[in-house]
C-alpha cells in the first residue's frame, strides 16, 4: 500500500515520496488506520521493519490537524537507550522540517541546561529515556497531564528491565484519556502485561515478531574455554574478510578488553559501551557507519534498534542472558535481505543462558567443532576492574588507593602549634634482686662473681688469691675490683658450698 492511500496529511505525504518513501512497510499499513481510531496498541514486527514511522506518522497527523502550536506537551515517546532515542528524535525532526510541530529529545548522561532550554519552547513531543524525564518531571519542567499519547518504543525492554517503575510514574501522571501503545521487535508477553491495567484492551498487531525463522542468518555456535575466547576471536577475525563485524559481550568490562586485544592484532575497531560519554558514543557509532573501522564491540547497549547496514558477522562473545537478547544481538546482520552469520561463543559460565536460548527458540543452535588452527594463544588480553585499570596494574592501583583513604582520615594541616607531648620518663632498668646476700656487698659484676669464687676456692692464701685475681683481670682487660673483706668472707664460703656441692656430685657419680 502507497502512504497516499492511508489518509495521511498531505503535507507528510508530500515530505514522504520527497525521500522515496513510497510504500509503507505493512507494520505502518496496519498500525496507522488504528490510531486514527484511537486505539491502544501493540505492535510486534522485526527489527527495520520502520515502526518508528509507524507510530511518528500518526501523531504528527494528528499534530498537523491544529493550525497553530499549542503550548503543552501532547505526546511522550520512550526509549531505553539514548542512542534510540536520537535515532527517533531524528526522524520526528525530519516529519517537523517546515511545520509548527517542535519536538524535544531528552536524554541522561549530559547537562540539563541545553534541554531545560528546549523545554521552554514547549515542545509537542518529547522524545527521550525514562531516567531523565523523570528528573524533569520531578523539577517542574514537564507537566505531563496534558499528554494523550504514551509511546514506548523497544517496549518488550522497557517494561522487562529495570525501567517497568519508570514507565508507570510517568504514565499515571498523564491525562485519562491517553492512549498507550507499545512497539517491539519481539512479543513478550510478561512485559506487556504489566502495563494491562493503564491500557484499554489494546489491539495486538504481530507481523513476523521476530522469532526467529531466521532462515537467512546461519548461526553457529563454539563450545571454548575461557580463556580460548580470545585466540580464537583474533583467529577468526584475521583468517576470514569480514567487512563489518560487531561483537557482542554481556560484560562492559570485557569491552575494551576486546577492543585493544583487536587493536593490537592490526584489526581496527571501536569500543561502545554505557561507559562512554553521550558524544564519544555518536561519534563511534557514526565511525563504524562510514566504514572508519571494521569491528565495533558492544554491550548490549548497542543491540537493539539501531541500523548499521551491511554488518555480514556478529559474534557473542559470551551467551546473552536474556533470549530475546540473542534474537536482538543476531539481528544485527542479515538485514534487508541480505545474508549473515552469527558466531556464538560458550564457555562453561555459559551454559545456563545457552539453554535458555535453546529452549526459547525451541531448536538448538548448530554446535560446531572449534578449528584447531584457531586455538591460538595471543597476549594483550587485559580485562579491567571497575576502575578501569588494566589487570596488570591493579595491584599497585589498589594499594594507592587505600593509603590514600587513610591520608585523608588525618586532618590535612596542623591547626595551630600543640605543645609537645612529653614522653614518660624511662624507668631505670632494676636487675631482679638476687637472693644471695654476698652480691649486695660485693662491688663486682655478676659476670665475674664466678671468677671470685673458682679463685678464692683455689688460692689458700689471700696473698695468692690477690696474684691470681690480678692475673685473671689484667689477662680479659677488666677492671679490678678489690672486695671488702666482708665480702671475700661471703665469696669464701661460697666458694666452700661450691666445693661440698662438687664433692657431692662426685660421690654420686661413683
Ligand atoms: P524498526 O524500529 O522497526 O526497527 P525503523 O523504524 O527504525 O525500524 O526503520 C528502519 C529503516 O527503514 C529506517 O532507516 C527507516 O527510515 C526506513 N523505513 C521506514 N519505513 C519505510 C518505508 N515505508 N519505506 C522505506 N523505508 C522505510
Ligand atoms: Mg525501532
Amino acid at each position: 500500500m502507497n502512504f497516499t492511500e492511508l489518509n495521511l496529511n498531505k503535507s507528510l505525504i508530500d515530505k514522504l515520496n520527497e525521500n522515496n518513501y513510497i510504500k509503507a512497510t505493512p507494520i505502518q499499513e496496519a498500525v496507522i488506520p488504528l490510531t486514527f481510531d484511537n486505539k491502544d496498541i501493540i505492535a510486534c514486527a522485526k527489527t527495520g521493519s520502520g515502526k518508528t514511522l509507524a507510530f511518528l506518522l500518526p501523531v504528527f497527523h494528528n499534530l498537523l490537524k491544529e493550525e497553530k502550536k499549542s503550548a503543552a506537551i501532547s505526546v511522550i515517546v520512550l526509549a531505553p537507550t539514548r542512542e534510540l532515542a536520537l535515532q527517533i528524535f531524528e526522524e520526528a525532526r525530519f516529519l517537523a522540517k517546515g511545520s509548527h510541530i517542535l519536538a524535544a529529545v531528552l536524554y541522561g548522561g549530559t547537562g540539563y541546561n541545553e534541554q531545560k532550554n528546549t523545554l521552554k519552547k514547549n515542545p509537542d513531543i518529547i522524545i527521550g529515556t525514562p531516567g531523565r524525564i523523570l528528573d524533569f518531571i520531578g523539577s517542574k519542567d514537564i507537566n505531563t497531564k496534558t499528554i494523550e499519547t504514551v509511546i514506548i518504543d523497544e517496549a518488550d525492554r522497557m517494561l522487562d528491565m529495570g525501567f517497568i517503575d519508570d514507565v508507570k510514574k510517568i504514565i499515571k501522571g498523564t491525562s485519562q484519556n491517553r492512549i498507550i501503545s507499545l512497539f517491539s521487535a519481539t512479543y513478550n508477553m510478561a512485559a506487556f502485561y504489566s502495563l494491562w491495567e493503564y491500557m484499554r484492551d489494546p489491539e495486538e498487531i504481530l507481523i513476523n515478531p521476530e522469532l526467529i525463522d531466521h532462515a537467512k542468518i546461519k548461526q553457529e555456535l563454539y563450545h571454548l574455554g575461557l580463556n580460548e575466547k580470545p585466540g580464537y576471536l583474533v583467529s577468526l577475525l584475521k583468517f576470514h574478510d569480514f567487512s563489518r563485524v560487531i561483537i557482542f559481550s554481556n560484560l562492559k568490562r570485557l569491552v575494551p578488553a576486546i577492543s585493544n586485544l583487536l587493536n593490537k592484532y592490526e584489526i581496527s575497531s571501536a569500543g561502545l559501551s554505557s561507559d562512554f560519554n553521550q558524544n564519544k558514543r555518536l561519534e563511534i557509532l557514526e565511525k563504524f557507519k562510514k566504514g572508519k573501522f571494521r569491528v565495533l564491540v558492544a554491550t548490549d547497549v548497542a543491540s537493539r534498534g539501531l541500523h548499521i547496514e551491511d554488518i555480514d558477522l556478529v559474534v557473542n562473545y559470551d551467551i546473552p542472558q536474556d533470549p530475546e537478547g540473542y534474537v536482538h544481538r543476531i539481528g544485527r546482520t542479515a538485514r534487508a535481505g541480505k545474508e549473515g552469520i552469527a558466531v556464538s561463543f560458550c564457555s562453561e559460565l555459559d551454559y545456563d543462558n545457552l539453554s535458555r536460548i535453546e529452549n526459547y527458540l525451541s531448536y538448538k543452535i548448530p554446535n560446531l567443532p572449534p578449528e584447531d588452527d584457531f586455538l591460538v594463544s595471543v597476549s594483550g588480553f587485559y580485562v579491567s576492574d571497575e576502575s578501569g585499570v588494566g589487570r596488570k596494574r591493579q595491584r599497585p592501583q589498589r594499594a594507592n588507593a587505600k593509603r590514600a583513604d587513610t591520608y585523608q582520615k588525618k586532618p590535612p594541616f596542623k591547626t595551630a602549634y600543640e605543645p609537645k607531648k612529653k614522653r614518660p620518663e624511662k624507668k631505670p632498668y632494676k636487675k631482679p634482686q638476687e637472693d644471695r646476700d654476698y652480691k649486695k656487698h660485693l662491688k663486682v659484676k655478676d659476670s665475674e662473681v664466678k671468677d671470685y669464687v673458682r679463685i678464692l676456692g683455689k688460692e689458700k692464701t689471700k696473698k695468692g688469691f690477690f696474684r691470681s685475681i690480678f692475673a685473671v683481670f689484667f689477662k680479659s682487660k677488666k677492671k679490678v675490683v678489690m672486695p671488702s673483706q666482708k665480702t671475700l668472707d661471703l665469696l669464701r664460703a661460697e666458694a666452700e658450698s661450691e666445693k661440698k656441692s662438687k664433692k657431692y656430685r662426685h660421690r654420686r657419680k661413683k
